[in-house]
């Protein structure tokens, strides 16, 4: 066993450039070869047993090897693997967008699919920027964003995170956005406690409205919890005075579900705490249980119109990704929107909180 466990760590590290990772450390700590994983444990070849509470990188929601999520993707494969989603669609397609709507924020119902969060997120700055265009607001060309926020790593998503560990040194390459200081209640600037402030750092928006909404398309946030921060939670209260302020300026108020959808904050999405509709929400990671790489924008018919016309007008959005809409993953997060309702998974969030909790 031993022998295979050594020979395979010896043949990745041959070949494999492993992510956020300074690879002469594998010198050292070894790549863990896993072998098999089932619900919450992961195998590892030499016989470890491990706990996955990073649930593979956020995305794992209903377990490893699933057998519900199993049989559906054996089901799908048999079926249609993939297709041009130009001109052409397919049923767990249609369906999964129908099964979004009854469970997003309302008025959330057009959906633009990617491949992976960090597009979805660049596709979301885009349609903000060209939604501004056509709607008679060419002056608005910027975007707004949290400090230490994180958006993913791709050029667009990095330029509206802060986390200098991933930004710093591309800086010269990223668009020059507005980045506002944001919510910590942690360390509250103002000495308050969430449970109790009137988010009196939303004067920090404030001031930055003030001084550039005229030219900002859209402000990104993740909402109710800044994840790549170190999990920092701050009250619905700030998102329903971003909704507003957001309103009143004409910027567009996009909300990064991408690690807090899908039950992950005890709701079903994080701006459900706040009962706000975002223009624009991405979503990725638990869409698919964390089995397979897709991403969707989803947003509202407001939105969507202002493209809406005959093609030689220039107003269609033009983006594509060659995974967009994939019918494997369409019916992958089908099953999870299946089990999530069936096992009660949300109803049950609570109780295994104060589990963990304790
Ligand atoms: C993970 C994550 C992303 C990036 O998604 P990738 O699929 O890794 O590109 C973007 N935003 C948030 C909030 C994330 O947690």
């Amino acid at each position: 066993m031993n022998d295979r466990v050594e020979d395979l760590q010896k043949r990745d590290l041959a070949h494999i450039w492993h992510p956020c990772s300074q690879m002469k450390d594998y010198e050292t700590l070894r790549p863990i070869i896993v072998d098999h994983a089932k619900g919450p444990y992961l195998y590892a070849a030499d016989g470890t047993e491990y706990l996955d509470i990073i649930s593979s990188w956020w995305c794992n929601l209903l377990g490893h090897c699933n057998p519900k999520i199993n049989a559906a993707i054996k089901e799908q494969i048999e079926q249609l693997e993939h297709v041009i989603f130009v001109n052409f669609t397919h049923e767990p397609a249609i369906k999964l967008c129908e099964e979004l709507t009854e469970v997003l924020p309302k008025g959330l119902n057009k959906f633009n699919f990617a491949d992976n969060g960090s597009s979805s997120v660049e596709i979301a700055l885009k349609i903000a920027f060209q939604y501004q265009l056509q709607t008679g607001h060419p002056e608005k060309q910027r975007f707004m964003c949290l400090s230490e926020g994180y958006h993913g790593e791709t050029i667009g998503a990095l330029s509206v995170g802060s986390m200098d560990l991933f930004a710093q040194m591309y800086k010269p390459m990223m668009m020059n956005n507005i980045h506002v200081k944001a919510p910590d209640c942690y360390r509250c600037p103002f000495a308050k406690d969430r449970e109790h402030c009137q988010c009196e750092c939303f004067k920090f928006a404030e001031e930055a409205f003030a001084k550039y909404a005229k030219e900002t398309a859209a402000i990104i946030v993740e909402p109710i919890v800044q994840g790549c921060a170190g999990m920092r939670i701050y009250p619905p209260l700030y998102l329903q005075k971003l909704r507003k302020l957001c309103d009143e300026c004409g910027v567009l108020l996009i909300a990064d579900e991408i690690a807090t959808g899908f039950g992950r904050t005890g709701k079903m999405f994080a701006c459900n705490h706040a009962g706000i509709t975002p223009d624009i929400m991405t979503i990725s990671k638990a869409l698919t249980g964390g089995y397979l790489p897709m991403a969707i924008v989803c947003t509202t018919d407001k939105i969507y119109d202002a493209f809406y016309d005959d093609y030689n007008k220039g107003k269609q959005f033009m983006h594509s990704h060659t995974y967009a809409g994939n019918p494997i993953g369409c019916a992958t997060a089908l099953a999870v929107l299946k089990i999530m309702k069936e096992e009660k998974i949300l109803e049950h969030a609570a109780e295994k909180a104060t589990y963990f909790h304790n």
